[in-house]
């Protein structure tokens, strides 16, 4: 569920992110084509500009250049039209004009190709008349036909004018003159009136023929120019400079700029493809530029995301591969279990599995060996499981399985079938060495569904297979759950009666075999609850020993004890040694030795009146850390009880690595001492113990008989019901003064 929320919001990520980079592009490229056309418009105001300036020094020189010519003809006075002509004919090559021609007040042109013409209705003609130098319009040439505007100014005589300087110019000869320049060939210029009417057109290829006025022939060009043509009308009429858009088979930009010259206007027009085609390079350039960005980013993406995955993919594989059997880890089994269980309806159990000495197998043959019996126990429990059922191993020999059934009988017999399977596994030629897999089942309840606990269920099971010897599986119940609350409950009872100062020391003397005189005593812990009920020892101790609360209730132990011999000692009773029980969860901790020297010191009483009780099966777990423990003990001065002796593994072998003084022979012998093979080992261990000079001390004597006999093979010390129970302080100090 959650994966899918990811990849929802990790999809709509990419897209919005994608949404907002297509925006900004757009945007970038709207800004960039504003710029890009502002920067087109002004070069065509640029080009246009120097078109005028162009313009209007070819057609102002040149009226110039007239007015200057006829100013000359007046100062040199009256003249025959004769005169005048040779005259004009001397300079006519200097200058761009077609001819010269002089007329008089009747309008008779007579010009220096000997040709005469009657201009007198000309419009320049009569305005020169009237004094005024002055351009025409375009006019058809009368002797030859060409286009034509003519340049006239007036002859003056005495401040009259008595005629009129007229030059035509060709009109194509303007055209050259303005075609040279536009744009690479691309652009071509029009002069026109403000109401539309050519003064100029072009000879460009792609520019209107025989336009007679440029509206007429936009609008004929394209119905799309409807809209140009209003606007570049608005221009010419207020005689402004701006631009218009109009199409000709392509679009083009028409640029209008007043002459100066009369009313007319300097068209420039050049294809909107061409101006652009700098700007569509930039914004191409720009397009690939972010395309190639955008691909190399989408590849380091790539490469990221790539690297990410593999990065989890490990993870992943740390997570749930085991490196050991290859097969899979606890991590993954949870999360197979909570997907496969929500998918079959069938009946679950969950299983844990380990072996019941795997410490001993690396011990007796190797780590490599054990790795290899870890494998082969996988494979094992894989080859048996069936489809949709799994495996999986989480630390050392601990294997879970999941398993489905019918009915539960089933599992049990595929339990056994697996672990007869897994014993086949021959670890060596010479040594007989059988696997014993333990294992805890737990059928799921309907309704159970926290893997945790399903875990915990089967753990408990486990725990129980392992403490039944011999056992091969131990199922779930609810009453297995029910004790372990209350051993959860009273192990957390334990701490809160510590504070409420609810344990007493107990005393159990211990009396001298042949004198039958107190010898000493052994300090036993009682839990006395506020309500007076006492509560043993064997309930409590165990569990104080697991969570290791129990080295706090030996420590205090051992100072009661030192207070009260001391004390004890002070008023003078005859004060024997006690014994006083350490746990093995000492071992985990050394520093402590030095803590009951300073207890000891403390409360003054000498060493030899406290003696310690250390049980035999302690070694088993940290062999070294013993040994040099109780050396240390025994270079202090205390004096070391080997508690129990005869129940663990290794009775023998501690006699020869540990400073023992004082051997206590555990109840069970006692028991048997009335069996023959008993009282046979009884006497062995006393002559054992005789010839290491280690004193007897037997426990649990409880009859007459057992006392005599236990007398009669030379034990030293007795300690039992028979002579007294454990009591307490007072009735012990009782027993002192008798
Ligand atoms: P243990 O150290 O072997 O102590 C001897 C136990 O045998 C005591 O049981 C004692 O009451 C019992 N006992 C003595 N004589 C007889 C007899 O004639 N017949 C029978 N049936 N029992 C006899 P208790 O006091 O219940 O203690 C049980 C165990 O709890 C002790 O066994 C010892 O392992 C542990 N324990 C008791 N007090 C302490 C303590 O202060 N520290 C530690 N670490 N363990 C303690
Ligand atoms: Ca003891
Ligand atoms: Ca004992």
């Amino acid at each position: 569920m959650k994966r899918k929320r990811d990849s929802i919001f990790k999809v709509g990520y990419v897209i919005g992110l994608l949404m907002v980079s297509v925006v900004a592009f757009a945007w970038y490229s709207h800004q960039l084509k504003d710029e890009l056309r502002g920067l087109v418009r002004n070069t065509l105001k640029e080009v246009s500009s120097q078109n005028v300036l162009v313009m209007q020094k070819e057609i102002e020189g040149d009226l110039a250049a007239l007015d200057e010519i006829a100013e000359r003809i007046s100062d040199m006075g009256e003249m025959e039209e004769e005169e005048i002509l040779d005259i004009l004919r001397q300079i006519e090559e200097r200058y761009s004009f077609k001819r010269f021609g002089f007329c008089r007040a009747d309008g008779i042109l007579h010009t220096t190709v000997d040709e005469m013409a009657d201009v007198s209705e000309r419009e320049y003609f009569k305005a020169s008349m009237r004094g005024e130098s002055c351009i025409s319009d375009p006019l058809i040439d009368l002797m030859d036909g060409e286009e034509i505007i003519v340049f006239s100014a007036p002859i003056k005589y005495d401040g009259e004018v008595i005629g009129v300087l007229c030059a035509p110019y060709r009109m194509d000869s303007l055209k050259d003159v303005m075609e040279v320049s536009s744009f690479e060939g691309e652009g071509y210029t029009y002069v026109i009136e403000r109401d539309g009417d050519k003064i100029m057109d072009s000879t460009h290829p792609t520019s209107f023929q025989n336009m007679t006025n440029i509206f007429k022939s936009m609008t004929e060009a394209d119905e799309r120019n409807y809209q140009s043509v209003e606007d570049l009308k608005l221009l010419l009429e207020n005689g402004e400079t701006g631009y218009v858009i109009f199409y000709n088979k392509v679009g083009k930009y028409m640029y209008s700029t007043p002459l100066g010259i009369k009313d007319w206007f300097l068209i420039d027009v050049v294809p909107v493809d061409f101006m652009e085609n700098t700007s569509n390079y930039i914004i191409h350039r720009t397009y690939l530029m972010c395309g190639i960005l955008a691909v190399v980013c989408a590849v380091i993406a790539f490469v990221i995301l790539q690297e990410e995955r593999r990065k989890k993919q490990r993870m992943q594989n740390l997570l749930y591969v085991d490196e050991l059997t290859g097969g899979n880890t606890l991590a993954r089994f949870k999360i197979e279990v909570e997907r496969r269980t929500q998918v079959h309806y069938k009946n679950i159990a969950i299983i844990m599995m380990d072996l019941d000495d795997f410490k001993l197998v690396n011990d007796l043959f190797g780590y490599e060996e054990g790795n290899k019996v870890l494998r082969f126990i996988y494979r094992t429990l894989q080859e048996s499981c069936r489809e949709e059922e799994f495996v999986a191993r989480s630390t050392a020999d601990r294997f879970y399985l999941l398993l489905f059934y019918e009915e539960e009988k089933e599992i049990r017999q595929r339990i056994l079938k697996m672990a007869e399977n897994i014993q086949q596994l021959r670890l060596s030629e010479t040594l007989e060495y059988l696997l014993h897999p333990v294992f805890g089942i737990h059928y799921v309840q309907n309704g159970d569904d926290n893997i945790e606990d399903m875990l915990d269920c089967a753990s408990l099971a486990h725990n129980l297979a392992k403490q039944a010897r011999n056992g091969i599986y131990k199922v779930y119940t609810d009453e297995i759950k029910e004790k372990e609350l209350q051993k959860k409950q009273l192990s957390d009872q334990i701490e809160y009666a510590y504070h409420n100062h609810e344990f007493v020391v107990y005393y159990q003397p211990k009396y001298d075999s042949k004198t039958q005189k107190l010898a000493g005593a052994e300090a036993l812990v009682r839990w006395r609850r506020s309500d007076g009920q006492m509560v043993s020892p064997g309930l409590f101790v165990p569990l104080a020993e697991e969570s290791g609360f129990v080295c706090k209730l030996d420590e205090y132990v051992f100072r009661e004890v030192c207070i009260a011999q001391k004390r004890w000692l002070d008023r003078g009773l005859g004060i024997v040694p006690v014994s006083v029980n350490l746990s093995r969860r000492h071992l985990d901790n050394p520093d402590f030795i030095d803590e009951y020297k300073a207890i000891l010191d403390e409360s003054g009483v000498p060493i030899e009146y406290i003696q310690l009780e250390i049980t035999e099966s302690a070694m088993f777990e940290k062999k070294d850390e013993f040994v040099q423990i109780m050396e240390k003990l025994h270079d202090l001065g205390f004096m070391i009880l080997m508690d129990d002796f005869g129940t663990g593994y290794s009775s023998l072998m501690m006699l020869k690595s540990i400073p023992i003084d004082v051997m206590k022979l555990d109840k069970s012998f006692v028991d048997d001492y009335d069996d023959e093979r008993g009282e046979r080992i009884i006497r062995c261990v006393m002559r054992m113990a005789q010839d290491l000079s280690i004193a007897i001390t037997a426990e649990g004597v409880e009859t007459e008989d057992q006392y005599k006999f236990l007398t009669s093979v030379g034990c030293d010390m007795i300690q039992g019901y028979y002579f007294a129970r454990p009591m307490p302080e007072e009735e012990y100090e009782l027993r002192m003064r008798a």
